[in-house]
């Protein structure tokens, strides 16, 4: 029998840590001022800047000390509006033109609520058989944009670059790649791959393979041709050619790697066919997204990211796997404390046998919540707003005077201004003037901060990028770009005929 003083000590901890599981009265009272933020929040978006620039910001957090005693939500909310929520980009903006992944769908927001709330464990079909079926159905839906057979499985994952490394993973034991035999194994990128694949590869162990650079065409996407010479080269010098990644989409100018040409090339030497899907694979709900992205049904795994092309909040990309057990191969393990969660033969993997998270937020909420409550009706309407605003803009910024790369496959575009006087005709473009040109309209186009763009470099050439994805993003959002590209090539011009200006 306990003394009295243990059970008095219990109370007391009780009492003092109570305040962690609020009250009816008390979760509305701290319910309220959250929701009233992010109304004002929303509300002000459509005025509020894409991006407030400054290395400074969020340094006040710094004086804000973690103490022992807690702080009013309305003093902790005022201080997140102003460290947090101001300084930087604003990715909820429809303004936000510079990179891949922005928006947010409020109804996900919604569903983590939920998800939150309830706590359902996701990984494990054991402790939430609902949450796990709902996961894989999600999953299946992606398997079947993607064409794949019933053989296919996947998981829910925090983004992209997870996926990729756990495809990745799929690969490397799917074909028995193995310590030994890293140095003699081949690798195909292109230099447009994105940055995420050479991540993962380091972080599996795989970072000494050999890694190929398949040659890309004039529209940035790679050549099969080349790829079938560079596999019988590697072939005939005894290496082991292994993995080529494609992309549906690559991030820098949103080219489309041709799928089916490569699949021909992957199935003649039996490489493992991965499809960087991260952020065009969704494109597969528009018009012309199958004809596109047609052999992506010929890969042997896919990545797509719905906190990209779905419009969801960061923290949701998805790995797909045309036969779901190279996936099982790379990620199944159990631990002795798991025994009462036994798979039974011929069943479903649990979510975590797919992948490399075990305990996680059941991410699935987020999507299945939106796409059943909307149905995937206005999805396919905003992916097509986007591939129409992208060769809009990529025949306006022409007419402004600007330089534009390829028509979009998608919805990024690459441009950069060449001043009158250096146009075909003119006095020979000084590479270094016009990418100092270049970089000066992006910092004026970013001060001005009403919409966010970014920049990139191609074959060594300073390039402009208009990167469109969020649901937020409309025509009178371009517009708005395409005014402040033409005051800023005005300056330029401008200060280009100042006689101070002769010589430069
Ligand atoms: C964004 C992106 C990734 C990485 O995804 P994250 O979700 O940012 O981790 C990988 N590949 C491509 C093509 C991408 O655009």
């Amino acid at each position: 029998m306990s003394d009295g003083s243990l059970i008095e000590r219990i109370r007391a901890f009780e009492a003092a840590s109570r305040v962690l599981d609020p009250a009816p009265a008390e979760r509305a009272a701290l319910r309220e001022p959250v929701l009233r933020y992010a109304d004002a929040f929303l509300d002000a978006l459509a005025s509020a800047p894409a991006f407030v620039g400054g290395s400074d910001g969020g340094a006040g957090l710094l004086d804000e000390v973690i103490g022992e005693e807690g702080r009013g939500l309305d003093e902790l909310l005022a201080l997140l509006a102003e460290q947090v929520d101001r300084p930087g980009l604003n990715p909820a903006s429809g303004g936000h033109l510079g990179y891949i992944p922005g928006g947010g769908l409020y109804l996900s927001a919604l569903g983590d609520y939920l998800a939150d709330v309830t706590n359902r464990y996701p990984g494990v079909s054991y402790a939430s058989p609902g949450a796990a079926r709902l996961e894989h159905q999600l999953v299946r839906w992606m398997a079947d944009l993607a064409g794949y057979p019933a053989t296919a499985g996947g998981t829910l994952l925090s983004g992209g670059s997870l996926a990729n490394l756990s495809a990745m993973a799929a690969a490397r034991d799917g074909r028995g790649v193995r310590a030994r035999d890293i140095e003699r194994t081949v690798v195909y990128l292109s230099a447009q791959t994105h940055h995420s694949v050479a991540k993962g590869l380091r972080v599996l162990g795989l970072g000494e393979c050999v890694v190929r650079l398949v040659p890309l065409d004039p529209e940035w996407r790679m050549q099969a041709d080349a790829l079938a010479g560079m596999v019988e080269h590697d072939r005939r010098q005894g290496l082991r050619p292994w993995l080529v990644v494609a992309s549906a989409g690559t991030t820098d100018t949103g080219a489309v790697d041709p799928l089916d040409a490569l699949a021909d090339v992957a199935a003649e030497h039996e490489l493992w066919f991965h499809v960087d899907g991260a952020y065009g694979a969704f494109f597969l709900l528009t018009e012309r997204g199958p004809e596109l992205l047609r052999g992506i049904e010929r890969s042997d795994s896919v990545v797509m990211d719905p906190h990209k092309t779905l419009f969801l909040p960061y923290g949701l990309g998805a790995v797909v796997a045309r036969d779901r057990r190279a996936l099982e191969l790379a990620f199944r393990e159990l631990g002795p404390y798991m025994q009462d969660a036994v798979v039974e033969a011929g069943a479903e993997p649990w979510p975590a046998d797919l992948s490399p998270e075990l305990t996680r937020p059941f991410r699935g909420l987020r999507l299945w919540l939106p796409l059943m409550a909307y149905g995937v009706a206005p999805f396919r309407a905003a992916l097509e707003e986007k591939l129409a605003l992208a060769r809009y803009f990529h025949e306006e910024v022409q007419r402004l005077g600007f330089e534009a790369g390829p028509p979009p496959d998608l919805s990024v575009v690459t441009y950069r201004y060449v001043p009158q006087a250096m146009r075909s005709g003119g006095v020979a473009p000084a590479p270094e003037v016009v990418n100092r040109i270049n970089r000066r309209i992006l910092e004026d186009v970013n001060r001005d901060g009403r919409v966010f763009i970014s920049s990139t470099t191609l074959n060594g050439v300073f390039t402009l990028r208009f990167a469109c994805v969020t649901h937020r993003t409309h025509l009178e959002t371009v517009d708005r770009l395409l005014a402040s590209l033409a005051a800023s090539a005005a300056a330029v011009e401008r200060e280009r005929a100042l006689p101070a200006a002769a010589g430069r």
